[in-house]
């Protein structure tokens, strides 16, 4: 199996881009049907859903955000303004998980499941995945879609899923059922690798053949140094309720876009402009519906609030013709500091350096404060062993790591304006442990 639907997925780009003009009319012309956000949006604004064709027209309407869909829901509004079927053809109900405010109310029609699988169900045969495979799915099954339309992909595809939701798992599942892949975070496979080895049975020499992660950016060394644990390929996908399901392929180098099935444009607030291939800008989604489908909740212009770059949208090496971006970075987890940004993958970039894992966990958290002309970056890393921890070779790997590709951040340093506190810590003593939910690595104190 090389291909899930190879027709779409080779499409060459004039016929690729003809599909999605036909999509991106049909979808606007079903919003305005069916959405009573999107009837009164268009009607605000002017809009005549009739004219727009092109993704091109797309560009031209305005940007809404998670915000616009909080405001139109309740408690906000009496009804999901953003629900575009009857509740006779709604399936499921999702809500993605409030870091910020309240949850999103997503509902799915079971077309929507379909699609949502068919996504997965294309990166996972392009990771090389097939009948023969049997998956370990530790992504949740809550009120996410992740794990649950990844599950349908698996039907869809042949492969045997143990859906066991979280990477805690006892490692004699690994031992009894054989299985050659597993569904999950860096973190959770770093700590999985961890329990093995301690079990006695090295994660290298176990029936894993392929690691697919998702649900966050990490940096480049951390997948090396979770491939190295684990002996074995690393594939990052990226998914959420919204729809955008993309993933690397075999070649590695970038995540292939569904484009017939969403429409990613790039964007940058600052300049209130779609930015060139190439550059970097935040991820603006449009669900995109065949002709004479139907979807519970569609979004059109929406702002994901992650980062990316175009990286190529010419055929790929695998033969698919499909677009690829660069690994997505929230842009909630970026930060200032005297005029220049640093993202949390950064900081992962400096804990990961290969010599530090000597000594390390890779479990990290990091704080900044703000005082009177300084701002401090205080670092704490999980250690391996804390007494036997050399700090000064952890301290110097990360420092030259962090400010490599940030001269004005390094000058902030040596001139005693960004002041970096390393904190070494034993097993389970970071902060992070004690707090529920999605763990904040980086937090800001200022
Ligand atoms: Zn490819």
């Amino acid at each position: 199996m090389i291909f899930f639907n190879e027709k779409i997925e080779t499409l060459n780009r004039s016929e690729l881009d003809a599909l999605v003009e036909e999509r991106i009319h049909y979808t606007v012309r079903y919003a305005n049907e069916h959405s009573p956000f999107y009837r009164k949006w268009f009607k605000e604004h002017r809009i005549d859903p009739r004219e727009i064709h092109t993704h091109e027209d797309l560009r031209e309407l305005p940007i809404i955000s998670g915000k616009s869909i909080r405001e139109n829901q309740p408690p906000r509004t009496p009804d999901f303004r953003f629900k575009s079927v009857d509740w006779k053809d709604v399936f499921t109900l999702h809500e993605t998980s409030g870091t910020s405010g309240n949850p999103k109310a997503f509902f799915l029609t079971w077309e929507d499941w379909q699609r949502y699988a068919e996504k997965y169900a294309r990166i996972f045969v392009s990771q090389g995945l097939g009948p023969q495979d049997r998956v370990i799915v530790c992504a949740s099954y809550g009120m996410n879609v992740g794990a649950n339309t990844m599950t349908l992909a698996a039907r869809d595809i042949g492969m045997t899923i143990i859906p066991e939701g979280k990477c805690t798992f006892p490692p004699r599942i690994i031992r009894d059922y054989q299985p050659t892949a597993i569904v999950g975070s860096i973190f959770k496979l770093l700590g999985l690798a961890r329990k093995m080895a301690k079990e006695n049975m090295p994660p290298q020499e176990s029936s894993i053949k392929r690691l697919v992660i998702g649900g966050e950016s990490f940096a480049q060394v951390s997948r090396a140094y979770l491939a190295e644990l684990w002996g074995c390929d690393v594939y990052n996908s990226y998914g959420s309720t919204e729809g955008t399901m993309c993933g690397e392929c075999t070649e590695i180098n970038g995540l292939h876009v569904p484009e017939d099935l969403v429409h990613l444009d790039i964007y940058d607030p600052q300049m209130k402009d779609f930015v060139h291939d190439g550059d970097c800008g935040r991820i603006v989604l449009t669900t995109l519906l065949p002709v004479g489908a139907k979807s519970g909740t569609l979004l059109l212009n929406y702002d994901t609030d992650d980062t990316t770059v175009v990286v190529t949208r010419d055929r790929c090496k695998c033969g698919r013709t499909h677009m690829k971006i660069q690994n997505p970075q929230r842009e909630s987890e970026t930060f200032w500091v005297e005029h220049t940004p640093f993202n949390r993958v950064d900081v992962e970039q400096g804990v990961f350096q290969r010599e530090n894992m000597e000594y390390l966990t890779g479990e990290y958290e990091a704080f900044l404060y703000g005082g009177e002309g300084e701002t401090i970056l205080r670092v704490s890393v999980e250690c391996l062993d804390q007494h036997k921890a050399d700090r000064k070779v952890v301290e110097e790997n990360f420092l030259k790591a962090f400010f490599k590709y940030k001269p004005n951040l390094a000058e902030a340093y040596s001139s005693d304006v960004f002041k970096v506190i390393f904190n070494f810590v034993g097993p389970w003593e970071l902060e992070l442990y004690s707090i529920k939910g999605r763990p904040k690595r980086i937090v800001d104190r200022r």
